[in-house]
């Protein structure tokens, strides 16, 4: 039996206005907020990493120079050892290494050049050792021309040459090339270090503000889904609540209506009694059609009498009842609108009895055949099959029509009250059918018909 539930008024809209203004940023902002996040993050790390390749290159670049200057302070050793070598032994081997550095020198010094063209006070020092470069390779010539031979010419060029500190000038000039060259190293990779700092503090900050925003999109989504089951919850309570005053109205009005059809019945019997006493003999079909009418009440009187009950208690009685005769009956009791509808009927033979509560499942029966008739009030063909089969101990009825199918906004939720498309339905039908059905232990559904149509089919459980 159905309980009185109370159900909340509709929602305090004013409450809905006073919700802090947060609540309107919904999770898929928040989603969108962290995915932003992350890639601030992502763009900072690849900034990061430019950075560092950077840096790379630039310890790379030095170490060439480093390499280059290296180069030339041995190349000017090379050629005054040579130089030296030559004019004390006058041995033309000496002359060799002299002769390598002299060729090579102004390659060494152009490399130098453009590894250093971006630099302009680099440039100016490597402007100012050329000409000290060249003069000193110019007094080598001079001695290696004059060689041993004239010992005390070359002899005279040296002390000259020692005079003028022509190479200590080029070590100190290379020296400071090196100096410099590694402060600027220094400097760049310091620069390098305060931005990638900068730039791991910015990747760590947009990376925790994303898990925050993803955290607060994750909690608005699990508020978003508990308000919807709220929702939900509250319509199902109405709906409940909707059912529960129906059954109250159902078992009043099965109160209110007892008295008056046992009345009914009983002035039907009187009149029956009258008629069969009267001396002349009455109309030929007189008493028959008051027999008709007395069965009728009757079993009115027993549908308003189980419904209450079941109202009431949620009892039924059940008995081990034919199909066949329970579909027979059924059809008997329907008042088709149009009377060219098709009917067949077809139960098969192995079919064995249901226990059922037959008034119920009749019930079932004609709200499911009314329904088909009605579905076929407009439709060329008009044929209505309804059929028994056994299916795993169960029997399956099947009421077929050729209608034109489930109107589409109902297909999935027919089952559930107050569903209608008919101007002056109540659309509680199904709803009962699958009460009384539920409470049999049986299930009942809905298939599109292949020869078109519906098939509505229910299962109840067979006799043993
Ligand atoms: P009601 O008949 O009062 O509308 P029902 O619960 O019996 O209530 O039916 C609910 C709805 O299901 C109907 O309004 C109709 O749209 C649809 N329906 C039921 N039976 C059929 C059928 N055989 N063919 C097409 N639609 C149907």
């Amino acid at each position: 039996m159905l309980r009185n539930l109370t159900i909340s008024g509709p929602r305090d809209r004013t409450a809905d206005r006073k919700r802090p203004r947060f609540a309107a940023f919904s999770a898929a902002g928040a989603a969108a907020l962290a995915v932003a996040l992350v890639l601030l993050s992502v763009f900072a790390l690849d900034l990061n990493l430019n950075r560092l390749k950077d840096s790379f290159g630039w310890v790379e670049h030095t170490d060439q120079v480093l390499l280059q200057l290296a180069t030339i302070e041995a190349t000017v050793i090379d050629a005054e050892s040579g130089e030296r070598g030559y004019l004390l032994t006058g041995n033309a081997a000496y002359l060799d290494s002299y002769t390598r550095a002299r060729d090579a020198i102004g390659g060494q010094m152009d490399v130098l050049t453009a590894l250093l063209s971006d630099r302009s006070e680099q440039m100016q020092r490597v402007h100012s050792l050329r000409p000290l470069i060249d003069s000193r390779f110019a007094e080598f010539e001079r001695v290696v021309a004059l060689g041993p031979a004239r010992m005390e010419q070359a002899l005279a060029i040296l002390k000259t040459a020692r005079a003028e500190q022509l190479t200590p000038k080029i070590a100190d000039g290379l020296a400071q090339l090196r100096r410099t060259e590694l402060a600027l190293l220094d400097e760049r990779q310091r620069r390098a270090q305060r931005d990638a700092a900068r730039a791991n503090l910015l990747a760590v900050a947009a990376g925790v503000l994303a898990l925050t925003s993803l955290a607060l999109g994750l909690f608005l989504l699990q508020r978003q889904r508990s308000r919807h089951r709220i929702q939900q919850l509250q319509s199902e309570l109405i709906h409940v609540s909707r059912l529960n005053t129906m059954g109250q109205t159902a078992s009043m009005l099965a109160h209110e209506m007892k008295q008056p059809l046992t009345a009914t019945a009983n002035y039907l019997q009187g009149a029956r009694r009258l008629v069969e006493a009267r001396e002349s003999p009455p109309p030929a079909n007189i008493a028959e059609v008051l027999g008709k009418a007395s069965a009728q009440v009757d079993r009115a009187a027993q549908i308003v009498g189980r419904l209450r009950r079941l109202v009431d208690k949620g009892e039924a009685e059940r008995t081990a009842e034919d199909v066949g005769a329970t579909i027979d009956e059924a059809v008997a009791l329907v008042e088709f609108g149009r009377a060219d509808i098709a009917l067949r009927r077809q139960v098969d033979p192995r079919l064995p009895r249901a226990v059922i509560d037959k008034v119920q499942i009749q019930q079932v029966l004609v709200n499911l055949m009314r329904n088909a008739s009605e579905a076929m009030q407009h439709s060329a063909r008009r044929e209505l099959m309804v059929s028994a089969e056994p299916v795993q101990g169960m029997v399956e009825v099947a009421v077929a029509d050729t209608g034109p199918g489930l109107p589409k906004e109902v297909a999935d939720r027919l089952f559930q009250p107050f569903v209608s498309t008919k101007p002056d339905g109540m659309g509680v039908g199904l709803s009962i059918c699958r009460a009384i059905i539920e409470a049999h232990g049986g299930r009942i559904w809905a298939d599109a018909n292949p020869a078109g149509g519906t098939v509505f089919r229910f299962t109840v459980p067979g006799a043993a």
